[in-house]
Order: C-alpha cells, then sequence, then structure tokens
C-alpha cells in the first residue's frame, strides 16, 4: 500500500474514533481501549451520577492500568488524561470493579445477578476526543452541550473464554455497534410464551412469580390494544441487589428489545400487599415503554414527558383493567393532584432543569388523561395503537409531530392544553386544571396540598 493511499484511510471520515474490547477476568472486568487518533483528552460519551451518593461512579469503578494515564471527573463529565500532558496513548487498559448501582437518569454499568451472571452496558466504553479540558468543563450535564458527536458509533466488543450472550446469541466475542447489554457469565435467559426472561436465582420468591405472571399479562394486555410490537418479544432481566436494610429500590430501564429490572430491599422479602402493588404498578409501567418509549422513542430529553406519561396513563388502564377500578381511580387522583402542583412551579419543558423530573410523570399521565377522554372518550389506545402501526421501526416522535396529529384526529383542544403545559406561561395552574378536568367530565380532585414532598428530592430547588 502507498504511503498516500494509507495516509487516506487513516483520514476516513466515516470510520470510528476508537473500540474497545470488555474481557472477564474473573469478578473484575478488563477493557482495552484503541484510541485512534492523537489527542490529549478523551471524553467518556456517557457520564451520570449514582442514585444514592450523586457522585460520579467510574472513579469507584475504574482503575487506569496504562502508566502515565489518568481518569478524572471535569465538571460532570469523566475523561481520560495522559499525566505528562501529551497525547494519551493509543492503547488504554484498565481495570473494572462491576459498578452495579442504579445511575440517575442513565443506564446501569452492570447487573450483576446472585449466580455471578453479569450483564455489562457496552456504551459506559465508549470515549471521543476533544480539544482539551476546557471545553469538557464548559460542558453542562447534557452530553449535547459538548462537541458534536463522532460516529459512525465505535465498536464494542465482549469477549470470554465461556461465550457472551448477546441479542439471544452466545458466542466466544461479539461485537455491538450500538448501546447493548452482554451477559457475562452461566446465566440463560428462559422463553414463555411471548416473554423471554432471565430472572435472579436470589430474589424473593413472591416476587420472581408475581414478576412472570404481572409481564406474560402486561405484554398480552398491550398487544392487543398498542398491535404487535416491532422489536419482537421481550426479553427482561430482572435482578435482585440484596436485602439491603434501609432501602427499598425498584429500578427499571428499557433498551431495545431488552426490560431491565433490578429490585433491592430487605422490606421486601415479605409480601405485604404495598410491595405487591408497588411492583405490579412498576411492571406495569416498565412493560408499556416497549411500545411507549422503544418503539416510540422521544426526540429530546426535555419531551421525555410524552414516553413517560405515555407509560405512566398506559400503567394506569391497565391497573383499571387488570388490578380494580378503584386502584386506578386512586392513581388518577394522584396524578392530577401532584400536576397542579408541579405547575406552579413551572412549565414541563424547564421541569427537568429544576430538579421536577417526576413531573413528566404526572403531568405526562394527566396529557394522556385528557386526551383518552377527548371527543367521544376511549382515545388513548386507538391514537397511539394508529401511531405505532405508521412505524415500521423505532422511531423519534417529536412534540410538534405529537400536537399536529392530535389536531389531524379531531383533538385539537388536547393538542393546545399539550402546548401550554410544556411552554407556559403558567398562571394559576389549579384553577385551569379544575377547568379541564371539568369540561372533560372527569371526577378528579384538584387542590393545593402537600403530595409533591414524597416525590421532590432533597437536594432539588424549591420554589
Ligand atoms: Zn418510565
Amino acid at each position: 500500500m502507498s504511503i498516500l493511499l494509507a495516509a487516506l484511510l487513516l483520514a476516513e471520515p466515516n470510520a470510528p474514533v476508537m473500540s474497545a474490547r470488555i474481557e472477564r477476568e474473573e469478578n473484575r472486568l478488563v477493557a482495552t481501549l484503541s484510541l485512534d487518533e492523537p489527542s490529549n483528552v478523551w471524553l467518556f460519551e456517557r457520564s451520570a451520577i449514582d442514585w444514592d451518593e450523586e457522585q460520579p461512579w467510574r472513579p469507584r469503578s475504574f482503575e487506569v492500568l496504562t502508566p502515565d494515564v489518568e481518569l478524572r471527573h471535569v465538571g460532570h463529565h469523566d475523561v481520560l488524561l495522559s499525566t505528562d500532558g501529551g497525547p494519551v496513548p493509543s492503547e488504554v487498559r484498565i481495570a473494572v470493579t462491576p459498578f452495579t448501582a442504579d445511575l440517575q437518569r442513565d443506564y446501569t454499568p452492570v447487573l450483576a445477578f446472585t449466580d455471578g451472571t453479569m450483564a455489562v452496558y457496552s456504551h459506559h466504553f465508549v470515549l471521543a476526543p476533544v480539544a482539551d479540558v476546557d471545553t469538557v468543563a464548559a460542558m453542562t450535564m447534557d452530553r449535547d452541550s459538548g462537541p458534536p458527536l463522532r460516529r459512525p458509533y465505535p465498536t464494542v466488543t465482549f469477549c470470554d473464554a465461556d461465550g457472551v450472550l448477546v441479542e439471544g446469541v452466545r458466542q466466544r466475542c461479539t461485537s455491538v455497534n450500538e448501546g447493548r447489554y452482554a451477559l457475562f457469565g452461566a446465566g440463560e435467559p428462559v422463553r414463555a410464551g411471548p416473554l423471554t426472561a432471565l430472572i435472579d436465582e436470589g430474589l424473593p420468591a413472591w416476587m420472581a412469580d408475581s414478576s412472570r405472571d404481572t409481564l406474560l399479562a402486561a405484554i398480552d394486555y398491550y398487544t392487543e390494544r398498542f398491535g404487535t410490537p416491532v422489536l419482537g418479544n421481550p426479553t427482561a432481566l430482572i435482578v435482585w441487589g440484596g436485602a439491603t436494610p434501609d432501602r427499598t429500590g425498584f429500578g427499571g430501564s428499557s433498551l431495545d428489545d431488552m426490560l431491565l429490572l433490578r429490585f433491592e430491599g430487605a422490606a421486601l422479602q415479605s409480601p405485604e400487599p404495598r410491595w405487591r402493588r408497588a411492583l405490579t404498578r412498576h411492571l406495569l409501567h416498565e412493560t408499556a415503554h416497549y411500545w411507549i418509549g422503544q418503539q416510540v422513542e422521544y426526540a429530546a430529553s426535555s419531551e421525555a414527558w410524552i414516553t413517560e406519561g405515555g407509560a405512566e396513563y398506559a400503567a394506569i388502564r391497565a391497573i383499571g383493567d387488570l388490578v380494580s377500578p378503584g386502584a386506578m381511580q386512586a392513581e388518577l387522583a394522584g396524578i392530577w393532584q401532584r400536576c397542579g402542583e408541579w405547575l406552579e412551579r413551572g412549565p414541563l419543558s424547564t421541569a427537568r432543569q429544576r430538579g421536577d423530573g417526576r413531573a413528566y410523570y404526572d403531568c405526562g399521565a394527566v396529557v394522556h388523561h385528557l386526551l383518552d377522554h377527548a371527543d367521544s372518550g376511549d382515545r388513548y389506545f386507538a391514537f397511539w395503537a394508529e401511531q405505532l402501526a405508521a412505524m415500521p421501526a423505532p422511531t423519534p416522535y417529536p412534540l410538534a409531530r405529537f400536537t399536529t396529529n392530535l389536531e389531524t384526529e379531531g383533538l385539537a383542544t388536547a393538542a393546545s392544553i399539550i402546548r401550554w403545559m410544556n411552554e407556559g406561561p403558567i398562571e394559576d395552574p389549579q384553577r385551569l386544571l379544575a377547568g379541564l378536568a371539568a369540561s372533560a367530565g372527569l371526577d378528579v380532585p384538584v387542590a393545593p396540598g402537600d403530595s409533591l414532598s414524597a416525590w421532590i428530592a432533597p437536594s432539588s430547588p424549591t420554589p
């Protein structure tokens, strides 16, 4: 090959800038990063903080083995730097102690099963070269505030002598080019009807039984109403985080065709009615994301209330049909009450900046409740079934498309209510919500109260 041709190939604009290889060594992982461009600073594309300590997780998990390279947390993001100020070497090895706790608004780095099986998320090993540390320091928590993402997506390769399971196939090495979980260890998801599941053997027996039954019922319920999911049958990974004494946790997220569920807490060892209710509600919400969240994707994180509220309202409808109408009424009362209080603090578009992420669930569900009762009623599942039928693949669904489609469906009032909640100005939201509920013929309470206090994290700003 001529030198000129080699230079042209190196400059290939569509080549990924790095790749990663992840191998298991006993109870830890070793990551080998190949950094294919000279750069003094490499930025990890995802750097969420954990829920409990609200701290960066990588310093507690990653130990850089390559000499003269350090992991540093700059502003809101993790970076790799060389200690002599020059370019980071083209190969960097990192020993990874699995970090198994939940992160805020990001995928759990490692889902650790009691039998030693580990599900490892690929995208936490993806980096991008950046100009300097100051560029990173100027970024907000949002990755989009930094340099534009360079694509194609880097390849992350998982290897293990006993095989790694990715998307149902076990191989010695498997490469992925997008965010995926790879399963190391003996755990093998089992198929039963429309559900494939790997359930932690440490999970309290009542939770294992109830999770399986509820997921199967939920898949049937939603398939009948939303339609056959384009992603095929879901695979659920259900992990037991342990009988932690002071903490009861219901974690959940979805990724491609996977539902990822993590439960923990000594309190969950006995099947009290309140825990049964909480588990059912949680599973109905997470399963609804298989349609509203995975097939209908949010287009911008500030619009995630469409999918969070959509899944929340789907769960409330399912509670009405699968649990009891009374339980549904109690849920509806809760979302209206809390939504009024969230809106007192400002519109939805800026809720997350205020630390009011829960507003997405409550007000997003209120929006869908109003949609359901618009016109002749029972419009929620019909509306989304029609939207889903027009999506042969997962598709971002911007707010403008939502409101335009509502107008096309003759639901112009619902569209204007949504714009108001999203953008404001919000004045006297309790009175306006009460008026909306009354004109829609809904019997729900809207009055100032203190129902929000349970949802607001101590660190969020107070109004
Ligand atoms: Zn959700």
